[in-house]
């Protein structure tokens, strides 16, 4: 029989996360909301620390309320606010993914589609966030749409990934105006279905392990019975009930809620009963005898004690000369107790030699305890479980170290992501292993660090694009910086800056405004998966310097600006960087303006008042004639002079006649666009 067990086994990233935040210490009582995670084992055990799921806060008036992974409805967040608990939200990345777009899309007017189960809890959370307005299927069949809908698609992280591309295909070719449809399957979800498939393809029975509560296990064991037959199972003790046939293949998967104990078990239970290493064991044991009589050295086997003293251990195999364990060869731990030993115990012994010395054979218990001990670690390691290992040194294609009494060898392709070709550097070193292949009857184990690195990137890699959605701020690092932008690192990965979302003024270089080496805040303008870019923003972040200007230099305040520019309508004057104001020449001094560039040049700095301000069009009115004290006689003297010795075409006079109030010089303050429009005339 051979057991081929699934790459991907063990809690998800989702659930390890959640059961994390749940060992932290919180202010008591603990609740859960709902189960944690759908499975008996992990519940009880929390219930046993004291912390208890329920369904409603009706009862609860303090504590601590633990968000599941799967998330919860928004009112139930809303109630625990209200009522002062602490929220421990631990719901998956995924998850909140789906439950941002929704709330985005929905507020867009979309109307919601979620392909999944409509009573699943994380469902149940979604739907709450679009008011309970979503539409869920949980076929293939499609519901009614008009052509005027906008459709937003989404699904259940842990939906069927083959049916939910069946839906997106049907739905792109529906006519609908607008559909936006985002693939919402979380990776572990996907790759689980894979390898579930794939396994159960050439597997004659396939052992689906998991509650079956769970959503993604019921996937897996829907895709299984597709092509072998299969067992659902939640313990080891479910096995005695399931006939194996001898030859058979038998496939492992588990759910991402199922503990590693639970996969453990099944697979010893499953090794021990059933797999050849079992009978080889047997066979050596047998063979040590022999049927002649004859002993081999190192063979390991069973004795049975006749005495104990401080010396040693006599014992006998069922042949004429007994057999003895020095007290140096009883113990592992050098602590031989004679007492330990009654007559009659059987011990587990390696033969040292196959010559009898002063008429006895030799054995040692403490070299088979080595062995029994070298098996627990890799016993703990036979389902994928990382492990570390010291390097000892190199070998032809690869590294070896030692893990008990096994030989684990690292070939060169498995200890990065790209081929080692320099082995020296990582003899002493620790490597972080996973078995590919566990040979019992020769000690050894071949290992990768590579499959791990991998997995490990991936799952930085679904969770960072999970994270980068538009309009999300998220942390990161400046690495460099180019003509058109600043390269940034967000959790590992390279996104762009493009100069023109830099900074909201002008500078003269990107590092005036952000610095390589440091860490700011950004906002996601666009993600594209496909391509691999990723645009933030880091401008859209600070205060537009028009609402600056409006907070410092509200309507009616006064303040002194440079002027910045000169236009023969006006002066321009600097309200904040990057902002300015308009000093109509009207508004320029308390007497007559013939030119402005009588009164102002550029990087004048000028009293002047905020007369208006147009949030819409962006637009400051500014008054410098305000600042000042009335005109003294003189002045007005002067002003009326200049205006005396201004002629104008009657023709034009009379036009402007018609509305003669509005016109008339003394009011020209009141209208800033009067004197533009009059030179315009002259
Ligand atoms: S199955 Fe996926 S979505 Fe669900 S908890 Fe695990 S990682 Fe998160």
């Amino acid at each position: 029989m051979k057991i081929i067990r699934a790459k991907n086994l063990g809690f998800c990233y989702g659930v390890k996360r959640s059961l994390a935040m749940a060992q932290k210490e919180y202010p008591l009582p603990v609740y859960t909301y709902g189960e944690l995670i759908h499975n008996k084992r992990i519940v009880d055990m929390l219930e046993r620390r004291g912390i208890k799921a329920i369904n409603n806060l009706s009862r609860i008036n303090s504590g601590t309320i633990i968000i599941r992974s799967h998330g919860a409805p928004k009112e139930i967040i809303e109630e625990a606010k209200e009522k002062g608990l602490t929220i421990v939200d631990a719901t998956c990345t995924f998850v909140e993914r789906i439950r941002k777009i929704v709330s985005e899309k929905y507020s867009d007017g979309y109307k919601i589609l979620i392909f999944g189960k409509k009573d699943h809890p994380e469902i149940i959370g979604i739907n709450s966030l679009c008011d309970y307005s979503a539409i869920v299927i949980d076929s293939e069949e499609l519901p009614e749409l008009n052509f005027s809908d906008k459709v937003c698609l989404v699904a259940q992280t842990t939906a069927s990934a083959e049916k939910f591309h069946n839906i997106i295909n049907k739905i792109r070719k529906c006519s609908l105006k607008t559909v936006e449809i985002f693939d919402t399957i979380c990776y572990t979800t996907m790759e689980r279905q894979r390898e579930a498939e794939l396994l159960s393809q050439k597997c004659d029975k396939m052992l689906v392990i998991g509650d079956p509560k769970s959503s993604n296990t019921s996937k897996l064991k829907d895709i299984c019975v597709r092509f072998s037959s299969t067992y659902l199972i939640t313990n080891a003790d479910e096995l005695k009930s399931i006939k194996f046939n001898v030859g058979d293949n038998i496939g492992i998967v588990a759910g991402a809620s199922a503990p590693t104990e639970s996969i453990t078990e099944v697979i010893q239970y499953m090794e021990n009963n059933y797999t050849e290493a079992q009978n080889e064991e047997f066979l050596q044991a047998v063979d040590a005898v022999g049927t002649n009589g004859k002993l081999k050295d190192g063979k390991r086997m069973k004795v049975k004690v006749t005495a104990a003293d401080e010396k040693g251990i006599t014992v006998n195999f069922g042949v004429k000369i007994d057999g003895y364990i020095s007290a140096d060869e009883a113990d592992l731990n050098d602590a031989y107790n004679p007492d330990n030993y009654k007559p009659g115990d059987e011990l587990d012994v390696i033969l040292l030699s196959a010559k009898a010395e002063d008429g006895l054979y030799r054995f040692s218990k403490k070299k088979v305890d080595k062995i029994k001990e070298g098996d627990k670690i890799v016993d703990t390691i036979r389902n994928g479980e990382i492990f570390e290992l010291v390097v000892d040194r190199e070998t032809k294609g690869g590294l070896i170290g030692k893990l008990g009494t096994y030989t684990v060898f690292v070939p060169a392709s498995q200890i990065k992501e790209k081929y080692i070709h320099d082995l020296k550097p990582f003899i002493g070193k620790t490597l972080r292993l996973t078995q590919l292949e566990i040979d019992d009857s020769k000690r050894r184990i071949v290992a990768s660090q590579k499959v791990i690195l991998e997995r490990e990137r991936k799952e930085r890699e679904e969770i960072f694009w999970a994270n980068v959605i538009p309009g999300v701020i998220v942390n990161g690092k400046v690495k460099g910086i180019s003509k058109f932008g600043a390269f940034v690192s967000v959790d590992g990965y390279d996104c762009l800056v493009h100069i023109s979302d830099v900074s909201w003024t002008k500078f003269r270089s990107i590092d005036d405004v952000i610095h390589t080496g440091k860490k700011y805040d950004f906002v996601v303008l666009k993600a594209d998966r496909e391509k691999g870019k990723v645009s933030l923003g880091y401008k859209q972040l600070q205060k537009h310097p028009f609402e600056l200007a409006m907070e410092n230099h509200p309507v009616g305040s006064e303040f002194v600006g440079k002027v910045t520019s000169i236009m023969p309508f006006g002066a321009f004057v600097e309200v904040e960087p990057g902002v300015e104001g308009l000093v109509h020449v009207s508004e320029a001094s308390n007497v007559y303006v013939k030119n402005i560039n009588d009164v102002f040049k550029v990087g004048d700095e000028v009293k002047v008042k905020v007369f208006a301000i147009d949030p819409d069009e962006k637009k400051i009115t500014l008054s410098a004639k305000a600042c000042m004290p009335a005109p003294t006689e003189e002045e007005k003297a002067v002003k009326a002079e200049k205006k005396e010795s201004k002629p104008r075409a009657p023709k034009k006079r009379e036009i402007v006649k018609e509305d003669d109030s509005e016109w008339s010089d003394e009011d020209t303050g009141n209208n800033p666009f009067a004197e533009l429009l009059k030179d315009l005339k002259d």
